[in-house]
């Protein structure tokens, strides 16, 4: 089912080769009723608060699982906190670069009830008692003219994000009146400045007809929670260096995060 030479493979190879470097930790988490599993890496000390990463849970954007990637093989994470690491939710559509996996389901609206798709039900298995910091999903968006993000329950990581974007003059998307959100979003549902959208979560959640990972770790496991969205008309390196920045951003602005007011 997941090809033996194709992009998965390849994905999977490169993160077995971190183990035992970088202090990092690579298995397999089984996907029930599902002839695959999903990579899982854990880093730094799992004593200290952690920060869950994830990728492509739509197959067909492949920036943000190689941006995590290169995060960690360049010891590019901060020390301070340990890490939980999804590098791709679903195998089955990046093999095939398709946003659905191979059962034809969209994985990222099936993070409610316990999980309703193979991959989310091993997320949340995986995931069960754990509470996290802060909770970061990697997209990619094909009508985005720069990066933009979205913030669940407001606060300061998102603007920080923005900000070391602008410092390396990489585009973030003004987000004008016509923009079309990636998900469902009405502008009564939300609140939006330039880079950042603070949606409102139960209306998201009944828009898209199911819970994304994001409004999952919002809701149940994780103190802050951001979607990034790069923008796919851009060049691949470009998009894998603004995941990179923006994940490194959003880290380094905790430890102000909890002073200030959430906006
Ligand atoms: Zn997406």
């Amino acid at each position: 089912m997941i090809a033996s030479n194709g992009p998965y493979y390849d994905l999977t190879e490169r993160w077995k080769a971190l183990r035992g470097y970088r202090d990092v930790r690579v298995r397999e988490v089984a996907c029930v009723n599902a002839r695959r599993t999903l990579l899982c890496a854990e880093a730094g000390d799992s004593a200290l608060p952690t920060v869950a990463l994830a990728a492509a849970v739509h197959g067909d954007e492949p920036a943000g699982a190689l941006a995590l990637l290169e995060l960690v093989a360049a010891d590019g994470l901060d020390p301070r906190y340990g890490y939980r690491i999804w590098p791709c939710l679903n195998p089955s559509g990046y093999d095939a670069g398709t946003r659905a996996s191979i059962d034809g389901i969209d994985v990222n609206r099936t993070f409610d009830r316990g999980g309703r798709s193979p991959e989310a039900k091993a997320v949340l298995t995986a995931n069960r008692d754990r509470g996290f910091l802060l909770s970061l999903d990697l997209h990619e968006d094909a009508d985005a003219r720069g990066f933009y993000c979205y913030e669940y329950g407001g606060g300061v990581l998102g603007r920080a994000a923005i900000a070391a974007l602008d410092a390396r003059a990489l585009a973030v998307d003004p987000l004008e009146a016509t923009f079309d959100t990636a998900g469902p979003i009405r502008d009564e549902h939300c609140r939006r400045e330039r880079g950042r959208i603070v949606p409102d979560l139960t209306a998201e959640a009944a828009l898209i007809g199911g819970w994304s990972y994001s409004i999952a770790m919002a809701r149940r496991a994780a103190r802050y929670a951001l979607t990034f969205e790069t923008p796919t008309r851009r060049p691949l390196e470009e998009r894998v260096a603004m995941h990179r920045h923006t994940v490194a951003a959003a880290i380094a602005a905790l430890s102000q995060a909890s002073n200030r007011p959430r906006v």
